[in-house]
């Protein structure tokens, strides 16, 4: 196989020494492939397979997940992270049902249209359902070719990322029409997945090894030129999780920000603010232990306060008096905590304790209540 013809030998190499047995490589559904590609963005596959099997289980179609309600499709999402996808997803799967008959469009370019479909996602859409022989360019693959060109500098930069899809316009350009646009598209997402790895690139079992920039001048162990990571801040706040009866106290976030959607029990910035908005409460408080969760951009810091409130669970919990501390609507949000909303933000409820497990909460959280209500969860079958 030729040198100037790196994409044949790449869906050859797919061929002989690729993965063959990931669950969306059995379909050329599109709806299947594109929650495969959606779910993949950020997340490992070995992760991925059991979130995709569960929400394929619940949402078999474009119509079942247009017609389910936000609430269930987070609830099937969380654990996932980077909820945006989850929302995007439900929303495009609203505009295929609603402008498109429930149907994907064929080409990349119709599909780039839609909602959290991205120009790579699209690409890879249209080549796994349809065979479209059009440039994918995700994570993977950008690391692949930013060492086969021992391109220097940052590899998410406007500029750097025009060289790539260039290049990756002429491996294609460079190959024969019979070429598999399939196994291609996968090979070069198993490529960056197995063997040129984020670590330690494995150049002795790569299909790119003859002519690779990055190989050829010892560099293949530096590129991609790191990114400069700056310090993540590091934001402390307060958790409340008030119970009555079998019940807690949850708010659905607002659809932007973190955690959008999601339920959790109200956030405050420090102790000060949640005792000032609970002082028409009555009931033992207790603290338990603190949580660590990692973002991408900070660090949160979560101290979970237990407060027992005895007698019925009251119609509407009164935390209405929003504390100085909290960001008047509308205000600078800068270097604020991003986990901070008014305490009487949108929708506000009782939840039985044990409907937690069916209910979209942020992983952190979910761990944190199913674990301290694991006997009632449990024992609610
Ligand atoms: S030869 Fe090594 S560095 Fe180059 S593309 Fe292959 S695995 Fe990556």
């Amino acid at each position: 196989m030729s040198l100037s013809d790196p994409a044949s030998r790449i869906a050859a190499w797919q061929a002989q020494a690729g993965r063959h047995d990931l669950p969306w490589q059995r379909t050329h559904d599109p709806y299947r492939i594109w929650l495969s590609e959606i779910m993949l963005q950020q997340t490992q596959a070995a992760t991925v397979i059991p979130y995709y099997e569960r929400f394929l289980g619940r949402f078999p179609d474009v119509r079942t997940l247009a017609d389910a309600p936000l609430d269930a499709v987070l609830q099937a999402w969380a654990g996932l992270g980077y909820y945006a996808r989850a929302r995007n997803l439900h929303r495009c799967a609203q505009v295929l049902r609603d402008d498109h008959g429930g149907q994907f469009p064929d080409s990349a370019v119709a599909l780039a249209e839609l909602p959290g479909i991205g120009r790579s996602t699209a690409a890879a859409i249209a080549a796994f359902a349809h065979e479209e022989r059009t440039p994918i360019l995700d994570g993977n693959v950008r690391r692949v070719l930013t060492r086969y060109l021992a391109l220097e500098g940052d590899p998410t930069s406007a500029r750097t990322m025009q060289t790539l899809w260039r290049h990756a316009q002429a491996w294609l350009d460079a190959a024969p029409a019979s070429l598999n646009m399939r196994a291609y598209t996968q090979g070069q997402m198993d490529l960056g997945a197995t063997v040129c790895t984020r670590g330690t690139p494995d150049c002795d079992r790569c299909p790119l090894a003859p002519d690779c920039a990055a190989r050829l001048q010892g560099l293949q162990n530096v590129l991609p030129t790191p990114r400069v990571r700056r310090e993540q801040p590091r934001h402390h706040c307060w958790l409340l999780i008030a119970e009555c009866q079998d019940h807690i106290w949850l708010q659905r976030r607002p659809d932007a920000g973190i955690w959008g959607g999601l339920w959790a029990p109200p956030i405050f910035p420090d102790r000060a603010a949640l005792e000032a908005a609970c002082v028409p409460l009555d009931g033992p408080v207790q603290n338990l232990a603190a949580i660590e969760h990692v973002f991408t951009h900070f660090r949160l810091l979560l101290q979970p306060v237990r407060l027992r409130l005895a007698g019925p669970p009251p119609k509407f919990l009164a935390l209405s008096a929003m504390p100085a501390q909290h960001p008047k609507p509308g205000a600078s949000r800068r270097g604020a905590n991003p986990a901070i909303i008014p305490p009487d933000a949108g929708l506000s409820s009782w939840i039985s304790i044990d409907t937690l497990a069916d209910t979209g909460m942020p992983a952190p959280i979910a761990r944190l209540l199913l674990s301290l209500y694991e006997r009632t969860v449990r024992s609610s079958g």
